[in-house]
């Protein structure tokens, strides 16, 4: 079959389940932040900008919504930014009053946080605190989106402090309530707690593996192999080759066995595994698909492979 018709072809998701791709500890995130709320004057929703429109809680709307909200759509430098106009008109509608775009590595947009919390305040009556100068924030947004390297971003912005929030590479690193944590000296402003982690929603497979390739579900609970070929249909789909000429490849493929054999041997991803012959058992050496997976997911998340917009 030629390469356009495969490219265009559907992803088959089989029969996956998505119902177990969250730790249950994540359900609690909601209940503790619904705790706190009374005590927060803005709510500031990190997601990932790459999927700007898929996998942020709903509830979070339904339970959080009474409160001035902004959105932060972190790692933008991995983000296709063709789509923006569409995407904030798309959040327009939704309800979303304003949305940011920031860089927490490269400390992008970071100074807009602090004048759009302190415009969100100001243009809601219900907030005008003037007996109370001081601010509270609550920073939420599920798994591995940058709440902490946000935190620590604006502390290093306003404050010229360093951590106040571990950042981890893993999803659902952040767990524990801490104390209030000052993000900015004028105006005065505490962010409340941690990082509220929440579940995503996951209306779909495909929203799942879109998280899934965000970096925010854990790998193995979804399948590095299912994540791996969801992510070359997904290149192709967005006409992305880069992975051609980083794998040394003749041409865009739509394979996801080809490539990944192709990675493995260009990286010396291979195993010594016994093979039983008619000749009794011989050690042979074959690709480490799992190992030639991950490198490529990785290079994905690391920004490797281009920038793109999944929704
Ligand atoms: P949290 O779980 O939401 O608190 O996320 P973290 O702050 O721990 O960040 C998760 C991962 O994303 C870490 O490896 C960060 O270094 C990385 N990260 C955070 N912000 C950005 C960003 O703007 N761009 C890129 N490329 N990576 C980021």
């Amino acid at each position: 079959m030629r390469l356009s018709l495969l490219l265009r072809r559907p992803f088959d998701f089989g029969q996956r389940e998505v119902a177990h791709w969250f730790p249950g500890h994540m359900a609690k995130g909601l209940k503790q932040m619904r705790a706190k709320l009374s005590k927060v004057d803005c709510i500031v929703e990190v997601h990932d900008a790459r999927i700007p429109l898929s996998g942020r809680n709903p509830l979070f709307k339904e339970y959080l919504g009474i409160r001035p909200h902004l959105l932060v759509l972190n790692k933008v430098d991995l983000a296709d930014l063709s789509h923006q106009k569409r995407i904030v008109t798309q959040l327009e509608q939704q309800g979303v009053g304003k949305v940011i775009y920031t860089d927490c590595i490269r400390e992008e947009n970071i100074k807009q946080i602090v004048p759009a919390i302190t415009e969100r305040i100001g243009s809601n009556p219900l907030f005008n605190r003037s007996e109370n100068p001081d601010i509270s924030i609550m920073v939420t947004g599920i798994p591995n989106v940058g709440k902490s390297s946000l935190i620590n971003a604006l502390r290093r912005t306003h404050l010229r402090k360093g951590k106040a929030s571990k950042v981890g590479g893993e999803p659902g690193i952040t767990r524990s309530v801490l104390c209030r944590i000052q993000v900015s000296e004028n105006p005065l402003i505490y962010l409340l707690d941690t990082p509220g982690v929440l579940s995503p929603r996951i209306e779909s497979v495909e929203t799942g593996m879109k998280l899934a390739l965000c970096g925010t579900i854990l790998d193995h609970l979804v399948g590095e192999d299912i994540i791996a070929d969801y992510l070359l249909y997904t290149l192709n789909q967005h006409q992305q080759h880069s992975y051609v000429e980083q794998y040394e490849l003749k041409g865009p493929c739509s394979n996801i066995e080809t490539l990944l054999k192709k990675i493995a041997l260009k990286l010396g991803k291979t195993q010594r595994v016994k093979a039983l012959t008619g000749v009794g058992n011989v050690n042979i050496t074959v690709p480490n698909y799992s190992a030639a997976a991950y490198e490529f997911i990785r290079s994905f998340r690391k920004g490797d492979m281009g920038r793109v917009t999944l929704d």
